[in-house]
């Protein structure tokens, strides 16, 4: 998977891109990646990428012509890649966009800054893509957590394959991920459940399924409206709910 990415501080990728599992990943060849500067793409002495709004209004906005620039010439270089945009007006990312996006070959990310950008570069855009009702200073933050998110999907890019499988939001499940422990066994009164010591897998995996159900029931009840759960299940959701 080539995945590159537009910023005016393309310098802010390198280091989380190079540590851990993402480094790895990348070092496996499992993706390659590219930061394009967008000021490469302006042709004023101040290589300018931002203006003041039409019609009045605080801060500056992002100029549409180095942005079509920028994403027409990188596009131009390979197979046409998939081209997301970031904004808090974008649709909300989830784990079911981080399984879509990680089935593409060419991932192209574009990053705002300032108060936005003009309306018009939007046109550009696969799609859009917020992280939450919540407004960061750029989009490169976003960019990375999406990227986080969508490389570690990637076959091989956990060592362990089955890793992803399990983890909260998972389509297969479409629960949280079950409570977990490591050692010691008691820590200031609080004991691990018995049952994940007793070596039974049949118990492991029927506690591991009710501690999902729970937690989801009293974290987020929301997720529950689209996992299908047995009569039992439902019972014991209703019960984490309440609090019982
Ligand atoms: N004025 C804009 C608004 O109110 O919608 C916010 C612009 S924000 C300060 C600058 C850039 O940060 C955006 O263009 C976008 O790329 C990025 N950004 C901010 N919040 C974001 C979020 N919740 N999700 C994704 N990107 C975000």
């Amino acid at each position: 998977m080539l995945i590159e990415t537009i910023s005016v501080f393309p310098e802010l990728f390198e280091p989380y891109l190079s540590a851990s599992i993402m480094g790895r990943a990348r070092r496996a060849g499992l993706f390659e990646f590219r930061a394009h500067d967008l000021r490469d793409w302006t042709h004023d002495r101040h290589r300018t990428v931002d203006d003041a709004p039409f019609g009045g209004g605080q801060g500056m906005l992002m100029k549409v012509e180095p942005i079509f620039e920028a994403v027409e010439a990188v596009s131009a270089e390979g197979p046409r890649p998939h081209v997301v945009f970031f904004s808090p007006c974008g649709r909300r990312f989830d784990q079911r966009a981080a399984e879509r996006l990680s089935r593409e070959d060419r991932l192209l990310f574009v990053c705002g800054r300032y108060e936005g950008m003009d309306e018009r570069a939007y046109a550009l855009a696969d799609e859009v893509v917020s992280l939450g009702d919540y407004v960061l200073t750029g989009g490169e933050l976003a960019a990375l957590a999406v990227i986080d998110s969508v490389v570690r999907l990637l076959p091989g890019a956990l060592g362990d394959e089955m890793s992803p499988v399990d983890e909260s939001f998972s389509a297969d499940a479409g629960l949280l991920e079950y409570a977990q422990y490591t050692r010691p066994a008691s820590f200031r009164g609080m004991d691990v459940p018995e049952v994940l010591l007793s070596g039974d897998h049949a118990r492991v995996a029927a506690w591991r399924r009710a501690s999902a159900v729970e937690r989801t029931a009293r974290w987020r009840p929301d997720l529950l409206e689209r996992a299908s759960l047995t009569p039992e299940e439902t019972e014991l959701a209703r019960r984490a709910r309440e609090g019982a």
